[in-house]
This record gives C-alpha cells, sequence and structure tokens, in this order.
C-alpha cells in the first residue's frame, strides 16, 4: 500500500500522460486549459463527452469553475473560502489564487486540509465569504443540520453555492428505516447516500434561511460552445444567501 499522497501523485501523472493521448482541438477543458479531440464517457449512466482526459474532471466542475471566474470573480477578490469535499484539481486551482484565504475539508478525504463533520463545523460563526458544496449533502446523515452549520459560518453578505444530482420525482426520497449500508444501496442504489433528493431540493437548503436561486449557468454559452466546454444538460448552481430577517 502506498501512502494516500504518493497514490494521488501517480494518479495525476497517469492522466496526465492520458492528455497527450488524446490531444487534439474540438473540445476544450477551463479547469486544465487544455484541447482535446474528444473528452471521455463516465458514469454509472454512462454520458458521453464528460470526462476530461487529463485532470479528471466531469461536467458540473467545469461548469462551477467558469461560473467562479466569470460571476462571483474568483480570481479578483479577497475572499475567505471554505471548500468542503474538495475536487483535487479544483483545489488545485483555487489554491493557487493568492487573493483567496481558502480551506477545504471533508470527513475523511487525504487531500482536504481539515477534517471535519459538516455537521459540526470546527469554524467560528460568521467565517467565510464563500461555500463551496458540490455534491456532499445526500451523504450526510442530517442535511438539515449541515445546511445550518454552512450558514452560521457563512458570513451574512456570504454566497454558498451548492451542486447536488436531483432525481426527476418532486420530492425527497427519505427512508427512516434505511439504515444498514445494504438498507441504503436498496432504497437509493448507492450505499453512501442518506437520501435521493427531488426537484426539492432548493426548497429544503431554503428552509434553513437562505434564499435561493438556481442557475443554469450552461445557458450562458451558445450550444456549439456548450458542447466544445462540456458543460453537460441541464446542470444547477444553487447560489444560496443568508436569508435575513428583518426585525419586527
Ligand atoms: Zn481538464
Amino acid at each position: 500500500m502506498l501512502p494516500a499522497q504518493a497514490r494521488l501523485t501517480l494518479r495525476k501523472l497517469y492522466w496526465l500522460s492520458r492528455g497527450w493521448l488524446y490531444a487534439g482541438s474540438k473540445v476544450y477543458c477551463p479547469i486544465c486549459e487544455g484541447s482535446f479531440r474528444t473528452f471521455l464517457p463516465f458514469g454509472s449512466e454512462r454520458r458521453a463527452q464528460a470526462l476530461c482526459p487529463q485532470c479528471h474532471t466531469v461536467e458540473r466542475h467545469r461548469l462551477l469553475w467558469l461560473f467562479l471566474q466569470e460571476k462571483v470573480k474568483i480570481r479578483e477578490r479577497s475572499l475567505e473560502v471554505l471548500h468542503m469535499a474538495p475536487e483535487p484539481m479544483l483545489q488545485t486551482r483555487l489554491k493557487s489564487l493568492l487573493n483567496l484565504r481558502y480551506r477545504s475539508a471533508d470527513l475523511t478525504s487525504p487531500v482536504a486540509m481539515d477534517h471535519v463533520d459538516i455537521q459540526a463545523l470546527p469554524y467560528s460563526d460568521n467565517t467565510f465569504d464563500l461555500i463551496l458544496c458540490s455534491h456532499v449533502l445526500a451523504h450526510v446523515p442530517d442535511d438539515q443540520k449541515a445546511l445550518q452549520e454552512l450558514r452560521r459560518v457563512l458570513k451574512s453578505d456570504g454566497q454558498l453555492l451548492l451542486q447536488a444530482r436531483l432525481h426527476p420525482h418532486a420530492h425527497t426520497l427519505e427512508k427512516t428505516e434505511a439504515i444498514t449500508p445494504q438498507q441504503r444501496l436498496q432504497a437509493y442504489g448507492q450505499a453512501d447516500r442518506y437520501r435521493n433528493y427531488g426537484q426539492d431540493f432548493g426548497k429544503r437548503v431554503a428552509a434553513q434561511g437562505f434564499a435561493v436561486e438556481a442557475v443554469e449557468y450552461a445557458l450562458s454559452r451558445s450550444p456549439e460552445e456548450q458542447a466544445r466546454l462540456g458543460l453537460g444538460k441541464g446542470e444547477l448552481i444553487f447560489v444560496a444567501t443568508p436569508q435575513v430577517h428583518e426585525a419586527k
């Protein structure tokens, strides 16, 4: 067994070498800034044009990175950033921006800077200007508690950016009787999930004191450009800002 860090370095070298194999000019990954002849299929339900052959990012990562640059102006602002369950390549890009004070956090990930439970964060109230939390909450036993914690550590004028896998059904599927990993596998199709979000995801976030806007940011591009950047279809970024309650 190699130490986790050595395994990550080897994996990175492997992916870099794959980038050469797919050299071309048909598609462009804004994260590793590489041009390739194609993105690769990826996912349990195989999606064509999903995976960057060089940096291993998928549609939602590229979309978030564009949003961060163009809407959040991440390169220009001095921000305290918390990145939950950091995607390695996005973390690398964010860490390189010297205008940010950046922390990443996860329960167990070897690439995270802090090992924390999202349901009981160790940070002070009103610490962060920006929190990134992508495809995390479905894997947390109490997502409402996690959202309360994210709201607590977010500044009152800060932004929480969420992405989640949404199922077509209206309501989130949560079965209290699914307790063991085997039962959860049966209930949700994955042993490490605690629920399958439906179209009410934004409402569930709003219920914890946020104003929520769902942004389909790929639509900021022409269809040709969406394909060239491999942005996928229907991927939403939920922009959540703390709801201020007027004193009565
Ligand atoms: Zn890439």
